[in-house]
């Protein structure tokens, strides 16, 4: 039984195909024009992950070659043909629309390229849904910073929440200010209806999560250091708020996989969801991630569980998770 099927936590800019990468770089002159592929593969996919400065240096690169509305849309297209040929039902993905403004697109327009080049797939590729998530940006040192690209943000994918985009997310480097300080832009998503989640508790310590939560996240984006206090862990588990766990992209190339908290979170009950996160940075696809759990020791029927979370947390609409459930009833009875 496949369990793969969900994925709640994709982002297009570490997701990207490299070839094309490569000849779209070189195409925008975002790289040096004598730059090998050879070269470019070791800037994006080097091993160091844990560098904070190598890892900001690849987003940056990958954003750079995503400047122009046809390049969001091949992209897009490309990730959701991948996603349908590795057997998903249904997938977020998730971008910044106001890191692609630096060649004269609006966020408008990034974040309608991202939507028309979902749509075309899920035309091509029948069996797969898509939904985008718009996420909001920390960094600077305060969240003033980048306030007015925020409420834009916030203010675009209102205008196209329900035709292809789907919620809002706060990404970034969650360390940078007090998570508080993104709370009034939480307030305006909140009261335009819009579903959010929000990167707290990865990078960050776990009361972040404890931020989320009083800054009404719908999910947390990873979430795992929640294990840090039991307390912390407690307010998780009443809350029942969805993690969107990410474990290859936590864990990187030098960790232990079964020291990560996943296994010790779901046999707490905690509502889990398996995602990929940047599946070139962390080097993984979906189908990956649910056998290296198995590894670990996660039984199938904890995986389906996993999917199953994924579902009722889903930002789509209700005929798709009822589509979505018909889909893994389906899958069970094989
Ligand atoms: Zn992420």
């Amino acid at each position: 039984m496949q369990t793969a099927r969900i994925d709640l936590h994709l982002h297009l800019d570490g997701s990207l195909n490299l070839a094309w990468a490569y000849k779209k770089a070189l195409l925008r002159n975002a790289v040096d024009p004598k730059t090998t592929f050879e070269e470019f593969y070791n800037i994006v996919y080097a091993n160091n992950l844990k560098d904070r400065a190598l890892s900001i240096r690849k987003f940056e690169l990958m954003c750079d070659v995503l400047q122009y509305r046809e390049d969001l849309y091949e992209a897009t297209f490309d990730l959701v043909h991948t996603l349908w040929e590795e057997g998903l039902f249904y997938a977020e993905i998730r971008f910044a629309s106001q890191q692609h403004t630096k060649c004269g697109l609006s966020q408008k327009d990034a974040l309608q390229a991202v939507i028309d080049g979902a749509a075309d797939a899920m035309d091509h590729f029948p069996g797969i849904r898509i939904g985008i998530i718009n996420c909001m940006m920390h960094k600077g040192d305060s969240a003033a910073f980048n306030e007015a690209e925020n409420r834009e943000t916030i203010r675009v994918t209102k205008e196209l929440l329900g035709k292809g985009a789907v919620g809002l997310d706060l990404a970034g480097f969650e360390n940078n200010t007090t998570f508080l300080d993104y709370a009034p832009l939480f307030a305006v998503a909140a009261a335009e209806g819009i579903p959010y989640t929000m990167h707290a508790g990865e990078m960050g310590i776990g009361t972040h999560v404890l931020d989320a939560l009083q800054m009404g996240a719908d999910r947390i984006g990873h979430g795992v250091n929640c294990v840090q206090d039991p307390k912390i862990l407690e307010a998780v588990l009443d809350a029942n708020i969805p993690l969107e766990v990410c474990v290859s992209s936590n864990v990187k190339r030098d960790l232990n996989y079964a020291a990560h908290p996943v296994r010790f979170l779901i046999d707490q009950g905690a509502k889990v969801t398996l995602n990929e996160d940047n599946r070139v940075f962390a080097r993984t696809t979906l189908p990956n991630e649910h056998a290296l759990m198995k590894m670990i020791g996660i039984t199938e029927d904890q995986l389906m569980q996993c999917t199953y979370n994924a579902v009722e947390a889903a930002f789509c609409d209700d005929d798709t998770k009822e589509w979505l459930y018909d889909r893994l009833e389906e899958d069970y009875l094989k």
